[in-house]
């Protein structure tokens, strides 16, 4: 008898976790991995906010918080929202819960009814198809390329959009890819959703600050758009806190509201610590965010140019996040020296888990089959090693 339910049994584990999870395992065990899988920043949290978090316990922020989060905490939210972004969110209009991850799944929960279709460019990141899969939602892929830089176009756009379509979803920068829209680039896929105004759009701009073109828009900036845009962000990657859990969407007042009922039944408010620190993120010294920022594209110089020398790997130049996203189709369909078939990106990505000692996650799990993601959160010593152990892995392989 099993007794998982068919709405959880029909779920994907997470691939970037269990990626991660496997590399930890073979660690323990004693073998030397590098892990380019799971993304998160490799720095430590700044000390103004562990600073924080540790006065918050001392003064007995220890208690239930409100559901949508500390009064201050949003007021911090929406003040940066305000500075950083040029957006009016009340405080009202905005729930902190346990990471972005819970506030996408919170808003797709509170705004898709079963049969609704929901537009996800892909690459997408590994959990967006699995949230809508949750809400019993339809799940409708626009597919792009390393050759359009993964961007998706106003024309697909449009052509994806019908009148069951609730909800489209946008990350930019992106993760799986690294891709970040220009301006006009946005305001043209505006202007196709301007003509669909029953249509919502969920914003995860939760890499805002891992960016190296020097400007970023939001989506509920744009003309055209206003009212209909659910902005996700959070501490995790900008402030190298993903730890400590917290993120939180800002919406339109009603969505802000359901959300907020939900999150009040299933898991109350966050962290009354992480609060605290996240608080002090948002309006302490923002200079570290700068400095782990060219930390990452220093290595994204790096990793691109090692990448560029592995005979085989097509590779795009990343404008942010920390992923690149090689297209590894010309090492589908070889063997390895043993007559071990590599027929898929997920079989080469366990290939180089077990032969090169280097954890990946196959495009697959980003509903890209014949890609792969490295995360290259890491040092510049780790990244070379894994690149030379990958670039040796990769010419044993024949046809
Ligand atoms: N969105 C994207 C695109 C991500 O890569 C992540 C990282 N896990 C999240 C959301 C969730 O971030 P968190 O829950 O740590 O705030
Ligand atoms: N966003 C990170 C990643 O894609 C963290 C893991 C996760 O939550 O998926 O690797």
């Amino acid at each position: 008898m099993d007794f998982i339910s068919k709405r959880v049994a029909s779920l994907a584990v997470s691939q970037t976790l269990a990626m991660s999870q496997r590399s930890q395992e073979l660690r323990a065990a004693g073998v030397d991995v590098i892990n380019l899988s799971v993304g998160e920043p490799d720095f430590d949290t700044p000390d103004h906010i562990k600073e924080a978090a540790k006065r918050a316990i001392d003064e007995n922020f220890t208690r239930y918080t409100p559901v949508p989060g500390y009064l201050s905490l949003r007021k911090a939210i929406a003040e940066k929202l305000s500075r950083e972004n040029g957006l009016t969110f009340a405080p009202e209009q905005i729930v902190v819960g346990n990471g972005a991850k819970q506030e996408l799944c919170n808003v797709i929960l509170a705004t898709v009814n079963p049969g609704d279709e929901v537009i996800i460019p892909t690459p997408a990141w590994v959990s967006y198809v699995e949230m809508v899969k949750l809400a019993e939602g339809r799940v409708v892929e626009i597919p792009t390329g390393i050759d359009s830089d993964f961007k998706l176009t106003p024309a697909q756009l449009e052509a994806a959009i019908t009148e069951r379509t609730r909800l489209v979803m946008f990350c930019s920068p992106s993760n799986p890819t690294g891709s970040v829209y220009s301006r006009d680039e946005l305001v043209a896929l505006a202007a196709v959703l301007e003509r669909h105004p029953s249509v919502l759009v969920l914003a995860d701009e939760i890499y805002e600050h891992i960016n190296y073109t020097g400007s970023f828009t939001s989506m509920a900036s744009l003309p055209g758009l206003e009212g209909r845009v659910i902005v996700i962000n959070g501490v995790s990657k900008a402030y190298a806190m993903t730890g400590w859990r917290i993120g939180y969407c800002a919406a339109p007042l009603p969505i802000a509201k359901a959300v907020s009922k939900l999150q009040g039944q299933y898991t109350s408010g966050a962290s009354s610590i992480a609060q605290k620190a996240a608080e002090a993120a948002y309006t302490g010294p923002q200079d570290c965010v700068a400095a782990m920022c060219e930390a990452f594209r220093r290595r994204r110089d790096l990793v691109v140019a090692l990448a560029k020398e592995i005979p085989g790997l097509k590779v795009n130049e990343p404008q942010g996040a920390f992923y690149l996203f090689p297209e590894v189709s010309a090492y589908i369909g070889t063997h390895t020296p043993e007559g071990r078939a590599i027929a898929s990106d997920s079989d080469l990505a366990m290939y180089l888990l077990d032969e090169a000692h280097v954890a990946t996650v196959a495009g697959s799990a980003f509903c890209a089959p014949g890609y792969i993601r490295f995360s290259y959160a890491t040092s510049d010593d780790n990244l070379r090693e894994a690149m030379r152990r990958i670039a040796a892995a990769l010419a044993r392989l024949s046809r």
